[in-house]
């Protein structure tokens, strides 16, 4: 039986848009609470396995530098590679350095390059001088329940200058900015209201976002308000509709063949359902046999009412 969809992250959402069928295959048949186990049965791109990776070592980093430890160069080289050597795993570890020998050391130095780029953003800069004194890191696997939607949207650092709240969101694979980048950043007001040990003043928070992109930090800022909030709100509502539409479509058994494809095969390169999906041999043929098969059936249907 195909499972309602009932939850919202900014990652499922990311998945919905670049690639339906990515996000059925990937996250459709998983609606129940994150934990430990689900995370690490989930099949994962080395790409998000860096992500994971990235956001460990920055947290543990951070919990250091607040009891006054700082690490040097090194201790970030070591804490990245552990981490990564964990998340990979023996086997997969072995292949990539029998076929790339090179490989999984320039991911632990862009790794690291990254990192330290974060330590020189203001915000951060702000934390290790001691400017911003009252902060912590969240978990962002945290849900905070909104009628029938389960929100995974808590922000990475919360932090507290004079009466107002800081949600901090930062995205290590940043992607091309969109007209919505608003109202899903404020996404993490909608969450915090919801969270007992927040506010639930609207005009207490403020929403800053750091997304890494083509080699750098971007910084944005939005000051959330009733009817952004809304609209917010309004966007899980229309995802979360639309990826119980895309189970439906698929039906009880499961049928693939009619779930639309990406738009754009750039996301195909990097897609970890790639050898087992007709876009394999090309995303516009892919895309063309799938519009037959959709005309066949259409037709099939409507013959025989
Ligand atoms: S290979 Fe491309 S079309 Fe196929 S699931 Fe992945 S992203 Fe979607």
């Amino acid at each position: 039986m195909n499972e309602l969809q009932t939850m919202w992250s900014i990652s499922r959402r990311k998945s919905l848009i670049n690639c339906p069928r990515e996000y059925v295959l990937r996250y459709s048949g998983n609606q129940k609470q994150y934990t430990r186990k689900n995370i690490k049965s989930n099949k994962k791109s080395l790409e998000d396995i860096l992500v994971t990776s990235l956001r460990e070592v920055m947290v543990e980093r951070l919990e250091d530098q607040k009891n006054g430890i700082i690490w040097s160069k090194k201790m970030i080289l070591l804490k990245l590679k552990m981490s990564l050597e964990f998340e990979i795993g023996p086997r997969g570890l072995a292949k990539i350095k029998n076929s790339i020998p090179k490989f999984f050391d320039d991911l632990i130095l862009s790794g690291k390059k990254q990192l330290e780029s974060l330590w020189n953003t203001n915000i951060f800069r702000r934390i290790s001088n001691s400017k911003i004194k009252r902060w912590s890191c969240l978990d962002r696997k945290k849900v905070a329940c909104d009628g029938h939607i389960d929100i995974y949207c808590s922000p990475d650092l919360i932090f507290q200058v004079q009466n107002k709240w800081h949600l901090l969101r930062i995205d290590f694979l940043g992607e091309k900015s969109n007209y919505f980048e608003d109202l899903e950043a404020l996404g993490m007001v909608n969450w915090s209201i919801k969270n007992r040990n927040l506010p639930d003043l609207i005009n207490k928070f403020k929403v800053h976002v750091l997304k890494f992109r083509d080699g750098i930090w971007l910084y944005q800022k939005f000051i959330p308000n009733n009817n952004l909030l809304q609209q917010s709100k309004q966007l899980f509502e229309k995802d979360v509709s639309q990826m119980n539409e895309l189970v439906k479509k698929m039906g009880p058994m499961k049928n693939l063949s009619l779930i639309p494809l990406s738009n754009n095969y750039q996301h195909c390169k990097k897609c970890i359902f790639k050898k087992s999906c007709p876009a394999k041999n090309g995303l516009e043929k892919a895309k063309s046999e799938q519009f037959l098969t959709e005309y066949n059936f259409t037709k099939e249907r409507f013959s025989s009412n």
